[in-house]
């Protein structure tokens, strides 16, 4: 029997495990271990509440713990909880996917103003992640600023602009549905130091922005490359452009909320002054695609900052770490022997969940082809280190207790109501099944 350990029970996680299940069948014994209580990963905390069509793949990751892989959430693998030595003296094969979990820092003064959050946190506030659940987000003046071209950067400009009732059928967490709905932001600024063309944004999620009830989406005229250029760019980023050019051409609307792209400026600060805000930023120009600065400044009112730049792996003692990139160092997905990575925490934070399927798969078949069973303890020797310890993981039982309990709290339409403290989700694990926060 091979025993293979997962770190992370996210996409990257489960892509691994499926792959790695179909592979071998029962000649393996897999282990999906989680820091959090609950599976999914980004899948629950990191994909927009309002979109819950993409969260339904979760479904697929549910059937490959029904089929026999192990969740063992609620530990730790790093400082507190198990040492990745003592894992990878535990199992024949080790794989992290644990994931970019931290924000990239800005890098300019003011980041660290209160008011000034990274998505990772902002992100993880409005989906209910534990981590986040106090965060204090200032939504009470008209301003806030959003910086970035990416997707994470429209999800975000999207949430605080949407109204309680485009909100309804959404898994926002409680307190971030409330905190919204009280919300006095009108001013929402999404900041890109590069120009139309450098965008990293998607089509639907472009389109969304287009449907909003009470927010328009405003892009400067001025701002568009001429048009003509247009033909020879790849067809998503065309269409993405097409989107910014129909919203140029919007006539004025006498919708109360304006999210307005504003390209070629770059954050060079944050100030605060009294109760606010002030992100300034540095006109840019382009020379390619790089953006070179002009010296021409002008400031942001606001009351709210959230960078939205990108995420690094958090790091494990005794992992080796690319600080540059912010990944684990490894050489196509291998980082010792016996020890893989898989996901963002491998190639970096980029491409969407369906990338995590290939990459799982490869990392599967090397296991397969690499490992032979070394007569380790596996599971078993896990679940008897972590009694030792006193730390009680989470059981896939235990996560469909906690699963059932958010379901029947929900108000209709919203899906559920997420329990957002460790508190909280392990109570709910033990209260809906006897075992739920002890290994099977
Ligand atoms: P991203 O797509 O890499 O975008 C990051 C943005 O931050 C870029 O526009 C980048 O500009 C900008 N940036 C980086 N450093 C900066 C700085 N110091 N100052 C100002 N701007 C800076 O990352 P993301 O939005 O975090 O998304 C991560 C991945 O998840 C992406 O693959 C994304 O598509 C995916 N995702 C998908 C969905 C969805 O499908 N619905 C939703 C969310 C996320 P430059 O280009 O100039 O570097």
């Amino acid at each position: 029997m091979l025993h293979v350990a997962i770190v992370g029970a996210g996409p990257a996680g489960f892509y691994t495990a499926e792959a790695l299940a179909k592979r071998l069948g029962p000649e393996v014994a897999i282990d999906i271990v989680d820091r959090l209580p609950t599976p999914y990963g980004l899948i629950r905390a990191g994909v927009a509440p309002d979109h819950q069509s993409i969260k339904a793949v979760d479904r697929r990751y549910a059937a490959v713990l029904a089929g026999g892989v192990r969740f063992v959430g609620n530990v730790e693998i790093g400082d507190s909880g198990v040492s990745i030595a003592e894992l990878t003296g535990l199992y024949d094969a080790v794989v992290l996917a644990t994931g970019a979990p931290r924000d990239r820092p800005l890098g300019i003064p003011g980041e660290d103003l209160p008011g000034v959050i990274g998505s990772a946190a902002f992100v993880g506030w409005y989906n209910g992640h534990p981590d986040f659940a106090d965060l204090d987000v200032p939504l009470g003046q008209a301003g806030a600023c959003v910086i970035g071209n990416g997707n994470v950067a429209i999800d975000v400009a999207r949430l605080l602009a949407k109204t309680p009732a485009e909100l309804a059928a959404s898994d926002v967490a409680r307190h971030a549905r409330v905190a919204l709905a009280a919300s006095t932001v009108s001013d929402i600024h999404i900041i890109g130091r590069r120009g139309p063309y450098q965008a990293s944004f998607t089509t639907k999620e472009m389109g969304e922005l287009g449907l909003l009830e009470r927010a328009q989406p405003r892009v400067n005229p001025a701002d568009l490359p001429d048009a003509a250029g247009d033909a020879a760019l790849e067809s998503g980023l065309r269409k993405v452009v097409g989107h910014l050019r129909s919203f140029a051409a919007l006539p004025q609307s006498d919708k109360p909320v304006a999210i307005a792209f504003d390209f070629l400026s770059r954050p060079v600060a944050i100030e605060r002054h009294s109760d606010a805000l002030q992100l300034i930023v540095e006109a840019t120009r382009l020379d390619g695609d790089i953006a070179v600065g002009t010296g021409v400044m002008r400031a942001i009112d606001c009351g709210l900052v959230v960078g939205c730049i990108g995420y690094r792996t958090a790091e494990i003692p005794g992992v080796p770490f690319d600080t540059a990139r912010g990944r684990f160092v490894n050489t196509e997905g291998h980082i010792a022997p016996g020890l893989y990575v898989t996901g963002w925490a491998r190639r970096g934070p980029s491409g969407t969940i369906g990338t995590n399927r290939p990459d799982g798969g490869e990392v599967a078949e090397e296991i397969a082809t690499e490992i032979t069973p070394g007569n380790r303890a596996g599971g078993p020797g896990l679940d008897a280190l972590l009694a030792a310890r006193g730390i009680r993981p989470v059981t896939f039982a235990g996560w469909q207790a906690i699963d059932a309990a958010e379901i029947a709290a929900a108000t209709h339409p919203a899906p559920r109501d997420k329990h957002v403290t460790r508190a909280a989700l392990l109570a709910a694990a033990d209260a809906g099944c006897a075992g739920g926060t002890t290994p099977l």
